[in-house]
């Protein structure tokens, strides 16, 4: 037995289960354990008798998974029967199979989304510049724009307009200012997008990860849709992220959906990497002067009190609307501005983080 499974195999032989003092292990609750890219799922086989401890059960197991430093994510499936997971039938309506899961972008060392708790406060630039700023520092970068409610990335990119093509049967990224990305909002009409429902945007999220020749990588960046939607969900089934990282204003107001979304990103055991600070204060062009319009600082205390990392902020600075509404973002635009520098200090900072340094 490796170390690990050593380690995991005396977190599981803690958890008690039902009486007599024996634990999950010796009662073969534990089917199936899968561990990729620190994330781990498990099948737990708790018979229709014990059904009442299968919440406890599920939690401690995820709690003492989650304190290994080598799971950052836990998936928990529960079964009422081996016969179950090995597709003989029996299968208990009162426990549906699991929704599909599979494991697309294998081919990107790191899956990050760029999430937001509401929509307006820069998710878009950020996920963009971020894409380019990590570019700058030499990494290899996708860009993928799940907000299929209100693609930007066509906009911002100076796309609008240009149809996504096929390579064969598949979706061909396009490519601009090195990054390979892909847009709801190049693959159908710019009104459409508005009158998407669950199913169908679950279904074009499956195209662009399954149907599309993405190249792999270092980094594939994924703008999310703002808050704790469909889409959201989707990937968490389609994908093993490496984590997300939450795009939000200073001030208190976007600070409670930020943290919305960050419970969120837990329950669908999507590790939270950091957050990042938006419209952090407003630097005269003229005089330098910072003017905090959001107020300045709130979200590095509120990313302590989440305890995850605080990965940087970007103030309030019309090159960086500009270089938005212009199609050419700030950091390639504009890579001596102050802005542009934030932007690369930030995607330093984050392939620090995933390094683990
Ligand atoms: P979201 O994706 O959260 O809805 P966007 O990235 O579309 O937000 O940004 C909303 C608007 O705010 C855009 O016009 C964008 O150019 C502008 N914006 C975003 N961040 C900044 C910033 N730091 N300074 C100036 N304007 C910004």
């Amino acid at each position: 037995m490796d170390p690990l499974e050593q380690k995991i195999k005396s977190v599981l032989e803690q958890i008690p289960f039902g009486e007599n003092g024996t634990n999950i292990v010796e009662k073969n609750v534990v089917y199936s354990m899968a561990i990729e890219h620190n994330k781990a799922s498990v099948v737990l086989v708790i018979p229709e008798e014990y059904k009442d401890l299968e919440g406890d059960v599920a939690r401690k197991v995820k709690e003492g998974l989650k304190g290994l430093e080598e799971i950052n994510s836990v998936n928990i499936d529960i079964v009422r029967s081996p016969s179950e997971v090995e597709g003989k039938g029996q299968a208990n309506s009162a426990n549906p199979a699991p929704p599909e899961q599979a494991n697309y972008l294998k081919e990107y060392e790191n899956v990050i989304l760029v999430a937001s708790g509401k929509g307006g406060v820069g998710k878009s630039t950020v996920a963009i510049n971020l894409a380019l700023a990590l570019k700058k520092i030499g990494k290899t970068v996708s860009l993928m724009d799940a907000d299929v409610y209100g693609p930007s990335v066509p906009i911002m990119l100076g796309l609008r307009g240009e149809t996504i093509k096929l390579e064969g049967s598949q979706i061909k990224p396009i490519n601009k200012y090195g990054l390979d990305c892909i847009s709801v909002g190049n693959m159908i009409k710019e009104d459409q997008a508005l009158i998407w429902r669950g199913p169908m945007a679950h279904q074009v999220i499956q195209n662009m990860l399954r149907d599309a020749a993405w190249p792999g990588g270092e980094y594939m960046i994924i703008d999310l849709p703002p808050g704790t939607g469909d889409v959201q969900l989707s990937l968490a089934q389609l994908t093993a992220a490496t984590g997300a990282v939450v795009v939000c204003t200073p001030q208190d107001v976007a600070l409670l959906d930020a943290r919305k979304a960050i419970a969120m990103f837990d329950k669908v055991n999507i590790p939270v990497i950091g957050m990042i600070e938006n419209m952090s204060a407003f630097v005269c062009p003229k005089c330098g002067a910072e003017t905090p319009i959001f107020s300045k600082g709130g979200t590095e205390r509120e990313s302590e009190a989440q305890q995850v990392a605080f990965v940087g902020r970007v103030p309030i600075e019309l090159d960086i609307r500009l270089g938005s509404d212009n199609g050419d973002p700030v950091v390639h635009g504009m890579p001596n501005s102050a802005a542009a520098k934030n932007f690369v200090e930030m995607a330093e900072n984050l392939d620090k983080i995933i390094q683990g340094g």
